[in-house]
């Protein structure tokens, strides 16, 4: 099993579904967590909550240095705070376009500007983004998620090349349709959900959800020494969609 014994990890949106999951599996693997999120009033211990909005640089440089001050120092960020948006691009308005922005590509920038300083003093520093499929695979009715996840995934490259040479690691995961509250809360807004459920689990070519465990183990291998030689990358996650 990966070992992440004495590593520092923050991860973000970690109080539900896949961050929740991420944290989880980090701190059994010997890591100490620091979750930063909008209500991590749900956390138990050992994970260590931080309420911050991903949106707000204020907030976030409050919790990333608390976050960094309990634990002495952070190793490994993920950045997997993020929302949804349905739509083709004549349904959602300009503010709808800079509010999903603001949180899943911005807020990727501004706590990975808040925890650089920290990473560069780590000898085993690593950043995962959850991006998603929906990045690469020309989903219907996703163009604003879509086009933040692509942000997302060149955003990822980029930042693995300007922080190599400083020993900190960039990769993300493309998960397909994982089995979270966001998707229950998309089923619930179906007219139909049965039958939304049942094309959900068909677009995957296993014919099933992921699990949000399985992201997370994703994670918590590119976040982990055993992945030193591995930077700028793209780990689908998906049942299969994207194919090979
Ligand atoms: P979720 O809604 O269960 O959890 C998201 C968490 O992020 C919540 O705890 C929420 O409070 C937090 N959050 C939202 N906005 C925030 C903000 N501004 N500041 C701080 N925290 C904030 O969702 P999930 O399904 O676990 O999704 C997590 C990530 O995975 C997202 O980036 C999402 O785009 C991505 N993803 C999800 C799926 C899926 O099918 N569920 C697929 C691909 C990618």
């Amino acid at each position: 099993a990966i070992s992440l014994d004495g590593l520092k990890a923050v991860v973000t949106g970690g109080a539900s579904g896949i961050g929740l999951a991420t944290a989880e599996l980090l701190s059994a693997r010997g890591a100490q967590v620091a979750v930063l999120d909008l209500d991590p009033s749900s956390l138990t211990e050992p994970l260590l909550g931080f309420t911050a909005d991903v949106s707000d640089d204020a907030s976030v440089r409050d919790a990333v240095a608390g976050a960094a001050e309990r634990l002495g120092g952070i190793d490994i960020l993920v950045n997997n705070a993020g929302i949804g948006a349905t739509g083709t691009v004549a349904d959602n308005p300009d503010e709808q376009w800079h509010r999903v922005l603001d949180v899943n590509v911005l807020g990727i920038v501004r706590v990975s500007r808040a925890a650089l300083p920290h990473l560069r003093n780590s000898a085993h520093a690593a950043i995962v983004n959850t991006c998603s499929i929906a990045a690469t695979a020309g989903l219907p009715q996703r163009a604003l998620y879509s086009a933040s996840k692509g942000a997302v995934l060149s955003l990822t490259l980029a930042m693995a090349a300007d922080h190599v040479r400083e020993g900190i690691r960039v990769n993300c995961v493309n998960p397909g349709t994982v089995e979270t509250p966001w998707v229950g809360r998309l089923l619930d807004a179906a007219d139909d959900p049965s039958a939304e459920r049942a094309a959900l689990n068909a677009r995957q070519p296993t014919g099933r959800l992921v699990t949000a465990r399985e992201v997370a183990a994703a994670i918590a291998y590119l976040a982990s020494p055993a992945a030193a030689s591995t930077t700028g990358t793209a780990l689908p996650v998906d049942g299969g969609m994207a194919g090979l």
